[in-house]
């Protein structure tokens, strides 16, 4: 590309300092300095509207979260081997909103990423198990650590998998018959099982993204894992709902993700936007499930729950329910989704999605259904020249993914809304 001299210097500076291994976004990368509610800010004063950010849920800099942040760091900050009453309270107000068997008899255990909640996560089940084997679907991301990067197959083709993983379809709502989807996801997880067992690795358990993210943003059916997690269950294995991008009130009908699912899962994973952005994750588990690990090992994370994390995501948390942001997830995703339809451009082969998460699906064709990409990549790189950030999706990377934070307002709908209109005009 064509870029500015001066950029061009910076990124050859970052990639002196960084190293190979990092991705910007974007044909012209954007240079930012500063973010308020749902805009970004280039040094020269230009707002962006981001539509992508799902960790500042609440919106960039958040007052409460700043506040409660700066307080905390400014009166005591340490880690999780002192008796303090911050973590218990957030500890039990989050618990009930799990719901069925967590709800009951659960505990919250804290880290300060999501790959590290996941891996934490299926290390319990390995140990509860005493299996290894890990079912997900077929282009999933779960993590950075090595256990996690062994089944996160989209870091791409040369990434390594581990040999006790087998992967399954994504839930593909716009190419499968729906109202079978979850039996047949079934089927292929019991095959999958039965192949883990003859290789001696048996089921530890089945982990997916509540929103399916990385395979292309999935939401429907209503109960899709439902008939999984019996077979999974019936094998012995564990139920793990990777929450960290549908978790915390996205979807917009729940707090979690894997409530339209169907399942009341063994354990929940989270992160993201649970502090606003100050790195705070974690997981939620079920007594029974944890009660050998606990035994048999201890868990220290550091930073993992320390003080200020936990002040973080305690305004969070609190912030969501009172400013009752699910609600306006439901009403402004439906005007996003409903506006992207009414648009009638051949282009775009689907429209789905559930509350702030909206994808959009670009084919060739609409009988053969056949990706697009071309049109995502300019669509994307297009609306970033015209101030609104997206991004995109998929195994094809044809889908545009739209995950504004929380606190979108239809002023902020009828920008994206125009601008993809506009780039959609231009190319
Ligand atoms: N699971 C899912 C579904 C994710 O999207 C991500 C991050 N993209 C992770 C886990 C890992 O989280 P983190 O980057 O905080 O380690």
């Amino acid at each position: 590309a064509n870029l500015d001299p001066a950029l061009a210097d910076r990124i050859d500076r970052r990639t002196r300092l960084l190293g190979p291994a990092y991705r910007l976004f974007y044909q012209e990368p954007l240079t930012v300095d500063r973010g308020e509610g749902a805009y970004l800010y280039a040094p020269d004063g230009r707002d962006y509207l981001d539509a992508y950010n799902n960790v500042v849920s609440l919106g960039h800099a958040h007052p409460r979260v700043v506040e409660a942040v700066s307080a905390q760091m400014g009166k005591l900050c340490t880690h999780t081997r002192y008796v303090q009453d911050g973590i218990l309270d957030l500890a039990e107000e989050m618990l009930p909103t799990f719901g069925g068997q967590i709800a009951e008899n659960g505990h919250m255990m804290f880290t300060c990423t999501g790959s590290e909640a996941n891996d934490l996560a299926t290390r319990i089940a390995m140990h509860k198990t005493g299996k290894r084997g890990v079912i997900i679907t077929s282009e999933a991301y779960h993590g950075t650590s090595h256990l996690t990067a062994g089944y996160s197959p989209s870091l791409g083709a040369k990434s390594p998998l581990g040999t006790w993983v087998r992967r399954v379809s994504a839930p593909d709502s716009y190419r499968r018959d729906v109202a079978t989807l979850g039996a047949q996801m079934a089927a292929e997880v019991k095959a999958r099982i039965e192949d883990l067992e003859r290789h001696g690795d048996g089921i530890a358990c089945f982990i997916a993204d509540s929103l399916f993210s990385s395979d292309g943003i999935y939401s429907d059916p209503k109960g899709l894992l439902a008939p999984v997690a019996e077979v999974v269950r019936a094998h012995g294995g564990i139920m793990i709902a990777d929450e960290v991008q549908s978790g915390f009130g996205r979807s917009g009908e729940a707090m979690w993700g894997y409530q339209r699912l169907g399942i009341d899962p063994e354990i929940v994973t989270m992160g993201k936007p649970m502090g606003n952005g100050f790195p705070v994750a974690g997981i939620a588990v079920r007594h029974d499930v944890v009660a050998p690990f606990g035994q048999d090992l201890r868990y220290f994370n550091t930073f993992g729950g320390n003080t200020v994390a936990i002040a973080a995501a305690r305004a969070v948390f609190d912030t969501i329910r009172e400013d009752n942001l699910l609600a306006n997830a439901v009403r402004m995703g439906d005007a996003i989704r409903d506006g992207l339809r009414s648009l009638k451009d051949e282009r775009i082969g689907d429209v789905r999605g559930v509350g702030l998460y909206v994808a959009c699906e670009f084919v060739t064709d609409h009988t053969t259904k056949t990706h697009d990409a071309a049109i995502a990549t300019a669509c994307v790189n297009l609306m970033r020249k015209k101030g609104v950030l997206i991004s995109s999706t998929g195994p094809g990377a044809n889908i545009l993914k739209i995950r504004p934070p929380l606190i979108f307002d239809a002023s902020h709908v009828d920008r994206l809304l125009s601008t993809v209109e506009a780039a959609l005009k231009e190319i």
